[in-house]
């Protein structure tokens, strides 16, 4: 709210959040005996970020990004870190448990995953580096998003594809799941509330999940068809049918699968207008015809 007010609405007209410019300029405006001096790149084994302060008060903090993440991984990694900065920094500073520092691997910074300090400040990044206010004014909330839709929302708002899946599923009213996979086998799942109300969601905490044999990410047969949806049958993923949509990331040796499945009643947010907002994007023929089944 802070930076459309100074930004203006159309901010993202003119690119994504500068989060390293504003990690350090806001921090030096706000707490200028404490504040964050750099956002360094280094070899951080098991961590992509840690948000890190000097031997003696009064603290000087830096954020550290492990070395080679994309451009769109590392923006989530320092809004993530600089979201510790701002909610957690007395308590990193005087817990004995923090030792210098707090220190992230990629379940903490990209999935919220462990202590609710986690969760918080993955909170934190995502919404100050998708809020949802601009979301909704590209896309409806009952929309089906394919990976040209989403691609554009990742570029708008400097993040990497995965980000921004995760963040539309928080957003969307359809019911839809993103499967992280290699080798065949899920390394990590998330359904958007609609499909895990009805009841469709794959578990990968405590199981091990291998995908269904048909899967395109199982076959690595990555055509045209295969990105755009392929129309599974019941007995595959679930036991309805689901449009499947898979591409392959060769930097980080995964295919990311986003599955589509069909309305089943209405469902709505609490928070949520029912009313669709005016759809920017041009959804496919595919997209439609799924809508009014
Ligand atoms: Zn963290």
């Amino acid at each position: 709210m802070m930076l459309d007010t100074v930004l203006g609405l159309n901010r993202f007209e003119n690119g994504p959040v500068d989060v390293e410019r504003l990690a350090i300029e806001y921090s030096a405006k706000t707490a200028p005996a404490t504040p964050i001096r750099e956002v360094i790149d280094r070899d951080l084994p098991g961590c992509v970020g840690a948000l890190v302060y000097s031997d003696t008060p009064p603290r000087q903090w830096g954020i550290v990004c492990s070395a080679g993440q994309s451009a769109g991984r590392r923006n989530f990694t320092i809004a993530h870190e600089f979201g510790h900065y701002v909610l957690h920094r007395r308590m990193i500073e005087d817990g004995g448990e923090y030792d210098g520092g707090i220190y992230c691997d990629e379940g903490n910074v990209h999935r919220g995953e462990g202590p609710d300090i986690e969760r918080q400040a993955d909170q934190f990044a995502a919404n100050l580096l998708m809020p949802f206010n601009d979301l909704r004014n590209l896309l409806s909330a009952r929309t089906r998003p394919d990976f040209e839709v989403l691609g554009t929302l990742a570029t708008r708002y400097g993040v990497s594809l995965t980000a921004v899946i995760l963040r539309w599923l928080e957003f969307t009213q359809t019911r839809a799941l993103v499967v992280v996979s290699n080798e065949g086998f899920a390394h990590w799942a998330k359904a958007s509330e609609a499909a895990f109300k009805s009841g469709v969601f794959i578990a990968t905490r405590a199981n091990v999940y291998e995908l269904p044999s048909a899967a395109t990410a199982v076959t690595g047969d990555h055509s045209d068809e295969a990105k755009t949806g392929i129309l599974r049958p019941g007995g595959c993923w679930f036991s309805e049918p689901v449009l499947e949509m898979c591409i392959r990331s060769d930097r980080y040796d995964r295919e990311i699968t986003l599955l589509h499945l069909e309305d089943n009643g209405p469902y709505h947010h609490d928070d949520e207008p029912l009313e669709d907002t005016i759809n920017l994007f041009h959804r496919t023929d595919r997209n439609r015809r799924l809508d009014k089944t």
